[in-house]
């Protein structure tokens, strides 16, 4: 089976699993993040966890970062984030938190969670950026022009 189907078989059943187990999410969200205004806010908290998967599954979130261990990206990132919260899942992620100003953070960042989130990483190519539209990074090559030896005729 081809590395990308079965990539994309995962997602799906992640994202469904997010779902049916949705009413979990309030739980789920307070025991993993340490914070328990998931639990204090159940209502609220399922179904901002609804937006969350299907961003996430517009992303393809769980099926990008399975094949970027088989094709590394090769790409030079630079840029400065400049909080817009677009690559939190296009701001449906149930762990951002915008401020009056509009600027985002992660409210897990740094964490053992966060650690070992794709997100922690973003953006680790053009793609990435191109995914979210981040206004802040750009990508290029990192393979060096090739510069043609010069030999000295003596
Ligand atoms: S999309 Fe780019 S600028 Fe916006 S929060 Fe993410 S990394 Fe920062
Ligand atoms: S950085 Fe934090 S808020 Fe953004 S997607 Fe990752 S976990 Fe969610």
């Amino acid at each position: 089976m081809p590395i990308t189907v079965f990539a994309t078989l995962i997602d799906r059943l992640v994202c469904a699993v997010m779902l049916l187990g949705s009413p979990l999410s309030p739980l789920a969200a307070s025991m993993l993040s340490g914070q328990f205004r998931f639990m204090a806010h159940p209502l609220q908290t399922i179904r901002q966890s609804w937006r969350h998967t299907l961003a996430m599954a517009r992303a393809e979130v769980i099926s990008r970062a399975i094949v970027s261990r088989f094709h590394p990206d090769q790409e030079v990132i630079t840029g400065q984030c400049t909080h817009c919260g677009k690559c939190c899942l296009d701001k449906q992620c149930v762990f951002l938190v915008m401020s009056a100003e509009g600027k985002s953070s992660c409210s897990v960042h740094g964490g053992w969670l966060w650690t070992r989130l794709r997100c922690a990483d973003y953006p680790v190519s053009g793609h990435d950026i191109a995914l979210y539209a981040c206004p802040s990074f750009t990508a290029s090559s990192s393979r060096r022009p090739i510069i043609p030896i010069r030999r000295s005729h003596s």
